[in-house]
């Protein structure tokens, strides 16, 4: 029989990668406990009318990319694409816009796009998020933004430069609107398939065309800008949200051409940029959504929002940081050379679990040059030796792989010893 092999746009993650993840999600963890925002597990599937109405049913997103199907009751049922519309439909099924209207949420998990799969992106992808819902201030998106930025100095990500725009309001974003469908139908000819077809039905995405030619287009001192269809409000909204920013060493550039091409996303709209991942420049984003709740069934929840996608991120930290930094921490290396031998290290074992120490025990083979192999070629810190002799004697053999410094230490010592050698593998 063949072989079955991954679906595609999926992979295993597993040694080293898997020690970055661990510690991109250690951080993610830290720093969402320490702003106090709790994290939400929402199923992996929904019902296809949240995302529908959630995302929009204009987006790429909905119109292309989602895992739909039937489950054997006949509703349509599809794999979660993003984790904000699930996060709102917890918030509100829960009546907390009445009980307590003040939510901090995160998530972390995996996200299902059918889309072609290129280096960064998969059919099955992981992000990170967090939600403030139920705060009108600036400095709501502020605190957003910031803990995304520390999120990624603690992680060691280097060159991450913050773009923010603003998309305006129910007052002032119809206003742009028109101004941008004119402009965009002057020069319909012109674009590609795609950005045409836009025009009408969500002519903001345009603006997110990757094509070089429609780039040009827009790149043009004739083109509208959104700064200057801004209203009073949301312009004050900006620029107390940048004035906050930039009092916590946070230096904002303003790009006119950042867009969300959803309807319910106002105001305040980022990316977070790098230069080092080619045409894959965005590792993270997000905005002001107070409208979404209304698409929701709930009017005039305000929420303000930012994912990551992890894959991009870890690719990210190869490229800047050796994976060796990442690895396992020194662990020690049991070697038994007889039954006697795998009795006592694995009651030793239970000693080196309760002091965590973190240990291998191999059962595989009995002669001493195996384990020395072994053990090297699992980058082992540590070995120790035991078999009957040792345990007639007491006596057991501990060596250092990395310094090669090699020592017998009585039953009682072998502990204390182990933990002092260990301590200072640790602190190097
Ligand atoms: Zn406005
Ligand atoms: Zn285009």
């Amino acid at each position: 029989m063949e072989k079955i092999i991954l679906p595609k746009g999926t992979r295993d993650i597993g040694k080293p990668e898997i020690f970055i993840w661990y510690h991109v999600e250690n951080v993610v963890r830290q720093e969402a406990a320490h702003y106090h925002y709790i994290e939400l597990r929402t199923p992996l599937f929904e019902h296809t009318e949240l995302f529908a109405r959630g995302v929009g049913e204009q987006t790429d997103i909905v119109q292309k990319e989602m895992y739909t199907f039937l489950d054997k009751g006949g509703r349509s049922i599809t794999l979660r694409p993003e984790g904000t519309a699930p996060v709102m439909r917890s918030y509100l099924e829960q009546n907390l816009h009445i009980h307590n209207p003040r939510m901090k949420y995160f998530y972390m998990g995996p996200m299902f796009r059918y889309e072609r799969p290129q280096t960064g992106r998969m059919r099955q992808f992981h992000q990170f998020g967090f939600e403030a819902i139920g705060f009108q201030s600036p400095a709501s998106d502020a605190e957003v933004i910031l803990l995304a930025d520390r999120i990624y100095q603690k992680i060691g990500l280097k060159n991450v430069r913050l773009e923010i725009n603003s998309l305006g309001c129910k007052n002032c974003k119809p206003l742009y609107l028109e101004a941008l469908k004119k402009y965009l139908r002057n020069e319909a000819t012109q674009f590609c398939k795609n950005c045409s077809n836009r025009i009408e039905t969500n002519p903001l995405r345009v603006l997110d065309c990757k094509n070089e030619s429609c780039q040009n287009i827009l790149h043009n001192e004739n083109f509208p800008i959104i700064q200057d269809f801004l209203c009073e409000q949301c312009l004050t909204h900006q620029s107390q949200l940048i004035h906050i920013l930039e009092s916590t060493q946070i230096h904002p550039i303003i790009n006119p051409y950042l867009v969300r091409g959803l309807d319910y996303y106002i105001k305040t709209t980022f990316e977070m940029k790098t230069e080092e991942l080619g045409a894959q420049n965005a590792i993270g984003g997000g905005g002001r959504y107070d409208n979404l709740s209304d698409v929701l069934g709930v009017k005039g929840v305000p929420g303000v929002g930012f994912a990551a996608g992890m894959e991009r991120i870890i690719l990210l930290l190869q490229k800047q940081i050796s994976s060796k930094e990442f690895f396992q921490k020194p662990f020690v290396y049991l070697s038994p050379l007889d039954q006697q031998g795998e009795a006592i290290l694995l009651q030793l074992s239970i000693v080196l679990d309760e002091k965590s120490i973190p240990f291998y025990l191999d059962f595989s083979d009995k002669s001493l040059k195996y384990h020395f192999k072994n053990a090297q070629r699992m980058e082992a810190h540590f070995i120790i030796i035991a078999g009957e002799n040792e345990y007639q004697t007491k006596t057991y053999t501990l060596k250092n792989l990395l310094t090669g410094e090699q020592k017998a230490v009585s039953q009682e010592t072998l502990i204390g010893d182990l933990l002092e050698a260990y301590q200072n593998v640790k602190n190097t």
